[in-house]
This record gives C-alpha cells, sequence and structure tokens, in this order.
C-alpha cells in the first residue's frame, strides 16, 4: 500500500469545441456584469472579438500581456481594473495573459475566467510567477486560481505548428515530473499518464495538418490533464534547471522545456524506474526519455540549446546556479551530472 493525500482544486472547467459561446452564461454563473478581457498584443483582435461576444457585460481590452508577468505590466492594468470599475476579468491567450489575470486577482480578488490558446496550462494552477528589477519569484496560493476555464479547441487552431508542439511538450513535461513526484497519488498519475498519451499521438498529426480538429482536441484534453497534474503536485529538476534557464539567460519558455526534457528524465531514470515505465507506455514506447527526445523532432522543436543562443560557455554558470539552493528530487542533484546533463542538452545529442 502506497498511502497519499489528495487535494481538489476548486475550479469549473468548460471543454469543447465553440464553447466561446458559453461566455457570458459563465459570468453570469460567477455573478458578474463588468469584464476586463485580457491579452498579449499578438492577440488583440480576439480579445476585441471576445470583447463584442460580452456585449453589456464587457467594459473594455487591456492588451499589454507579456512573458513572465512583469509587476510594472500589473500595476498599470490595476490603473484600468479601477477607471472601469472592473468586477471580474476574462484572460485569453497563454501562459503569459493567464498570468496577468491572476496577478491582479492576487491583488484584489477579482474572480477570472481562463480562456487558454495554448497547451501550457497556467489556467489549471495555484502558482503564479512574477518579475521584478528583472528577479522572478514564484508563489503558489488558492487565491490565483482561475474559478472558470473555458477550453475551446477552435481557438487553438491558429497556434503555429512548431510553437503548438513545443506548448504540448511543455505540458507533457508537467506529467513526466508529475509521476515520480514525492507528493503524487493515484488519481494525478491516472491523469499524468493519460495527458501523456492524448499529447504524444495528437502533436505529429499537428505538426504536420494544425486545422485537424480532432488532434487539435485530443492535445488540448492532454493540456488541460496535464495542466492538473503542475497544479496539485510538486515538480523537481526539470522545472528547477528550465527555471534557471528561463529566468537567468532568458531562453524562451516552452521550446526550453520541449530541449530540456529527455535529458531531465534520463538523469532521474534510475531514481524513477515505475514512472519510466509509465511514461514510456503512454509514448508507446521502451525508452521514455529517448521517446520524448524523438517526439520534439517529429514536431519540428530545436534540439539543443545552442539554438536558442546557449553557449557551451554558458554552461558552467547554468550549473552553479540550478545546484545553488537545494530542493527535493527524486535522484540527487549534484554538480557533475548536472553539468554532463546541460552539456548535453546544449549541445542536442541523443540521450543516453
Ligand atoms: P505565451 O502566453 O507567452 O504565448 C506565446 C505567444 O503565442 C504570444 O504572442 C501569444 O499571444 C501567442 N499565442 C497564444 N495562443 C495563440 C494562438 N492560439 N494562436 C496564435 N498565437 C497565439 O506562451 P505560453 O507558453 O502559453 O506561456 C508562457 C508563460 O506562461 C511563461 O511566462 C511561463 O512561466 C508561464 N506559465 C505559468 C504557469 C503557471 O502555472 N503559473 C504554467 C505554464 C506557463
Amino acid at each position: 500500500m502506497q498511502p497519499f493525500v489528495y487535494d481538489g482544486l476548486p475550479s469549473r472547467v468548460v471543454f469543447g469545441q465553440g464553447t466561446l459561446a458559453q461566455l457570458r452564461q459563465e459570468l453570469e454563473h460567477l455573478g458578474c456584469s463588468r469584464a476586463l478581457v485580457l491579452a498579449t498584443p499578438q492577440q488583440q483582435e480576439q480579445a476585441s472579438r471576445v470583447l463584442e461576444l460580452l456585449g453589456d457585460k464587457g467594459v473594455g481590452v487591456y492588451a499589454d500581456a507579456v512573458m513572465h508577468t512583469p509587476v510594472e505590466v500589473t500595476k498599470r492594468a490595476l490603473q484600468v481594473v479601477k477607471e472601469l470599475n472592473v468586477d471580474c476579468t476574462v484572460a485569453i491567450g497563454g501562459g503569459s495573459t493567464i498570468g496577468l489575470g491572476k496577478a491582479i486577482a492576487l491583488r484584489t480578488g477579482l474572480p477570472q475566467i481562463a480562456i487558454p490558446t495554448t497547451y501550457a496550462g497556467s489556467e489549471m494552477t495555484p502558482i503564479l510567477g512574477e518579475t521584478s528589477d528583472g528577479i522572478k519569484t514564484t508563489q503558489r496560493t488558492l487565491d490565483v486560481l482561475p474559478e472558470t476555464v473555458i477550453y475551446d479547441v477552435d481557438l487553438t487552431l491558429t497556434l503555429p505548428a512548431v510553437m503548438s508542439g513545443t506548448s504540448g511538450i511543455n505540458a507533457i513535461a508537467h506529467a513526466v515530473e508529475a509521476l515520480y513526484a514525492r507528493d503524487c497519488n493515484p488519481v494525478i498519475a491516472l491523469m499524468a499518464e493519460e495527458g501523456i498519451a492524448a499529447l504524444a499521438r495528437s502533436l505529429p498529426v499537428i505538426a504536420n495538418n494544425p486545422t485537424n480538429v480532432e488532434a487539435r482536441s485530443d492535445a488540448l484534453y492532454g493540456a488541460w490533464l496535464c495542466g492538473t497534474c503542475l497544479g496539485s503536485v510538486g515538480m523537481s529538476l526539470h522545472h528547477k534547471l528550465c527555471h534557471t534557464l528561463g529566468g537567468s539567460f532568458n531562453l524562451p519558455h516552452a521550446e526550453t522545456h520541449t530541449i530540456v526534457l529527455p535529458y531531465a528524465l534520463a538523469y532521474n531514470a534510475p531514481a524513477v524506474t515505475e514512472a519510466m515505465a509509465r511514461i514510456g507506455r503512454a509514448l508507446g514506447c521502451d525508452d521514455a526519455a529517448a521517446g520524448l527526445y524523438d517526439l520534439g523532432r517529429a514536431v519540428g522543436a530545436p534540439s539543443a540549446l545552442s539554438e536558442l543562443g546557449f553557449s557551451v560557455d554558458d554552461v558552467e554558470r547554468a550549473t552553479e546556479i540550478a545546484t545553488r539552493n537545494p530542493y527535493w528530487n527524486p535522484r540527487d542533484v549534484e554538480a557533475k551530472g548536472i553539468h554532463r546533463l546541460l552539456s548535453d542538452a546544449q549541445s542536442g545529442k541523443r540521450p543516453q
């Protein structure tokens, strides 16, 4: 018997095709009537269409969300929230936009509706990462968990092919680390395996045909499951390494996750035999680390950190930062092994 604690997260999820049409209804369900729509500058047009859909229940669009939730952007958004007497936010976009909604909720208590258009999974987590003066800090509080999440497959059809692949593998990373988390439980393990399988079978199809609705639906379903894993149990080595590479070397989020994941898993493999078997089963292969590497190639993702501008000379400093503060990992985090892991990810050689 393996004892466990299961903590269910209180959020409402609406999943389907064309579900955006239910937005007004969902707003009413929350008892709100003055929604501010959030987006990145790239998704401003989409945000304007959402505002139209809200009719008299929408009060404006704030389309300045950017990666890593800088506090200055949040401060400007809070000004708009006050001026327009907003009583709820509707975030349409990826982790960057949803992060802004969370940052506003943290400071105002306003309810949130999240409408994800990538596979990053932030909508299902009580986690917020923010940057101030170039330093990214992360906190976990139920105050930032969106009350309602609307998954609409139609909104993912425009996500470019390669971005879909890296975003989907970013989601897989949450499930992989959940399977060997210290606080994993049987429900999350089921979700993790199912989430990996759904994404692994759909992402290569999307890479060849980004408007395949069946595959898009499978991928979004997988992203929901993997996001739930991230929100429910603790992450370890892989997420810590990507946090270092994003925060201190400014490497892009989803691509970095995609490249590092096979190497982080190969490092942990000797300590996580059961998780390796479950991941392999979900991927349909014997060697889970190699399977993830091959999935990256199948979706046309970059294979080496060097392609993102991370040089051989950066390996030493990244190792130092990533091993500076101790944290729990199934295998001891020791500098020599991490140096090798990062060197291999830097050059993109097939993991062993
Ligand atoms: P993103 O939100 O930065 O989006 C990347 C780009 O793609 C943006 O320009 C966006 O407007 C565009 N885009 C998004 N969906 C699109 C679509 N369907 N069609 C066309 N363009 C689209 O990327 P992301 O990977 O979703 O999020 C990354 C950020 O989220 C990072 O800051 C990361 O730290 C954070 N994150 C947080 C959590 C959490 O639990 N707190 C979880 C995952 C990611």
